[in-house]
């Protein structure tokens, strides 16, 4: 979707870092950390949100994503969070799940 500022940093229009990348999910820093580490982790293909996530196995490897995330970058203990709409707080809609915490 070429408006959408995930896909365009999935594009590698920014020359975003991933800190961590596979076949079906990237993840990188968000550009407004509310925690010491705060890394999103989102899908390579565009989703709006969770509620147009019909994948189960894309549900899976998002999982396994946030905690590849969190090894990598040495949290033993984080908080993972989705907003689902805009009630709820969801600001960028290309899903994505926050991982924060402190080393
Ligand atoms: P949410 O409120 O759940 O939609 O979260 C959107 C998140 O994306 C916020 O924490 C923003 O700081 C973050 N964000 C917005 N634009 C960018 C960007 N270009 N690169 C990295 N993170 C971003
Ligand atoms: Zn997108």
């Amino acid at each position: 979707m070429e408006e959408c500022i995930f896909c365009k940093i999935l594009n590698g229009d920014f020359g975003t870092e991933f800190v961590y990348e596979n076949d079906y999910v990237a993840a990188f820093n968000d550009i407004n950390p509310k925690a010491p580490v705060h890394v999103l982790v989102v899908p390579k293909v565009h989703i709006a949100s969770l509620n147009e996530l019909e994948d189960k196995n894309l549900m899976g490897e998002l999982l396994s994503a946030v905690r590849a995330v969190a090894q990598k970058t040495g949290l033993k203990a984080y908080k993972t969070l989705i907003n689902t709409g805009k009630e709820a707080g969801q600001e960028v809609f290309h899903l994505h799940l926050h991982v924060m915490g402190d080393k």
